[in-house]
């Protein structure tokens, strides 16, 4: 979801001014969805939002059908701190949707919180995303839409689908209540369903949506799947879900990964699949991201383990770029199953260096450089006799804008390491993207200006080496599966308007117009 936000007015040139401490790349969501009637959809919910907090922690939120109504439940801040049992109790039915959110700095708001809820007439539905739209403007200046109107891309998604709906129940005229008994292949009509597949077309960017009205759930993925989107069998139900660990929670058994450019409706007829997109728009660039870093290392991605793909990321890196050392450590979480691979193909020791506080959320506030450079100590801590006097070789997941990367090493040299030799499990980052992953802007990003050399004097380390693109798609183990890897090469798969590049939606004045530079388009869910 992009949202609009003003961007920060610290003044501060640090590369990392403006952000939470750690400057690695942030997601961009997690969505869930259930149809599960007789069950406890809205405890399913909570869990599976629980599995995929890692992918956005500042504002959650779901919705709930009892078959009548849809009850929507949604704030700021982390799963755990939105809902109480009070709360669950009070949510019955057979079907629900579930959202957590990660949005940049500004327009963290109640309003984009989501899921987002529309009511036309009789009919309600619900809809959270994850993923950037990149022709907002275009389709929201289509639709005639005055300035303010809406607040995100998700919010245009809502508005479009309720135009579909309010046009399919005018059609069906007065005195029906508006569902299409003559739907044709014999389905059961759904009203969304049909606004859905209507709309998506329409849509460019990334999304993988889960919808809902009263008694089904949709699963939307964008025809380049750059989102994960999976099903998940329950023992009376089905279940949708960002990634696979979040139906190992509920207890649902993996069905499969949605294809792109599916859409899945699944009722009390169980699932069936519609593909909405022209053949020729369908072309599967998975985020490359989501294997690097972003994922759970228990996911199932492409059909292939995150974690065993991290470890071969490591022993790809061990043979691109040895290094003389003593011992192989990784920057939690990501970097440890790649230094793991890194030491298994090396021959070099495997050791822990780096303590990492598990309870330092997204909420801690680093106003200035200063307090940014504490953020990194509060987050990561050296062990000091496992670093004392060893040339160390440190695996970390990716380089942004650099910020964390050069505190950490400071802190190892001040443990005492007598060399550092930083292993990257992924190319530089040198673009940023406009597909639902916060990078920041190109010009902040290290690796767009510098080479490969004055990264590595900026980062004071003896030897810099980054995973090369064709054995970071080798390691994945899904080689000719379609990656996005835009950010590192600044070949885009789906265009990005000039207006979209040029920042063009401001928070409070909204305008269409790619002759208007206005902060800011680059929230995203
Ligand atoms: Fe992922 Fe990078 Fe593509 Fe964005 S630009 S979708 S972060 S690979």
């Amino acid at each position: 979801m992009i949202e609009a936000h003003h961007p920060s007015a610290t003044g501060d040139d640090d590369p990392g001014a403006g952000h939470p401490p750690g400057d690695e790349v942030r997601e961009a969501c997690g969505v869930f969805g259930v149809y599960g009637p007789g069950q406890q959809v809205a405890e399913l919910t909570y869990l599976g939002l629980f599995a995929l907090q890692h992918r956005g922690q500042e504002a959650a939120g779901m919705a709930v059908s009892d078959g009548t109504n849809i009850t929507v439940v949604k704030d700021q801040g982390l799963v755990a701190s939105v809902f109480h049992e009070r709360t669950l109790a009070g949510l019955a039915g057979d079907v629900a949707i579930g959202h957590c959110r990660y949005s940049t700095t500004g327009a963290s708001n109640w309003r984009n919180a989501q899921p987002q809820f529309r009511a036309v007439g009789d009919h309600q539905f619900a809809l959270g995303h994850n993923g950037n739209l990149t022709n907002t403007e275009v389709l929201a200046r289509e639709r005639g839409m005055l300035p303010g109107t809406i607040s995100s891309d998700t919010d245009l998604v809502a508005e479009l689908i309720a135009d579909e709906i309010e046009a399919a129940v005018a059609t069906a005229g007065a005195g029906t209540n508006g569902r299409d008994d003559d739907h044709p292949g014999g389905e059961p009509p759904s009203l969304l369903a049909d606004a859905v597949a209507a709309v998506v077309p329409r849509l460019e960017g990334a999304f993988s949506l889960v919808l809902m009205d009263e008694s089904c759930v949709v699963g939307v993925r964008d025809p380049h799947g750059f989102r994960p989107l999976c099903l998940g069998r329950l023992d009376a139900g089905w279940v949708l879900a960002s990634e696979s660990p979040a139906l190992d929670i509920v207890g649902a058994h993996f069905v499969r990964e949605l294809e792109p450019g599916e859409v899945v409706v699944i009722d009390r007829e169980g699932p069936r699949s519609l593909h909405p997109f022209p053949p020729e728009e369908v072309e599967p660039r998975l985020c490359l991201f989501e294997f690097v870093y972003f994922a759970r290392p228990d996911s199932r991605l492409y059909g292939m383990s995150v974690h065993q793909a991290r470890i071969r990321m490591g022993e790809q890196l061990a043979e691109q770029a040895p290094a003389e050392a003593d011992m192989v450590m990784g920057v939690p979480e990501s970097g440890v199953p790649a230094a793991e691979g890194f030491a298994r193909r090396s021959g070099i020791p495997l050791g822990q260096g780096l303590v990492k506080n598990r309870y330092i959320g997204r909420s801690f506030i680093s106003p200035n450089q200063e307090m940014r450079a504490r953020a990194v100590r509060l987050k990561f801590n050296p062990l000091r006799e496992n670093i004392a006097g060893k040339r160390l070789v440190v695996v970390d997941d990716s380089i942004v804008r650099g910020t964390t990367q050069r505190q950490l090493v400071r802190m190892l040299r001040e443990a005492g390491a007598r060399e550092v030799h930083l292993r990257i499990t992924s190319p530089p980052v040198a673009w940023s993207c406009y597909y639902g992953i916060d990078t920041g802007d190109t010009n902040e990003l290290l690796a767009h200006d510098l080479s490969v050399d004055q990264i590595r004097d900026y980062l004071d380390v003896d030897s810099l080496a980054y995973l090369e693109l064709d054995r970071l798609v080798e390691a994945t183990g899904a080689a000719g599966a379609g990656f996005c890897d835009a950010c590192f090469t600044g070949r885009y798969p789906v265009e990005v308007p000039v207006g979209l590049r040029r920042r063009v939606l401001g928070q409070n004045e909204q305008v269409f117009g790619e002759d208007v530079v206005q902060p800011a388009l680059d929230g995203t869910t």
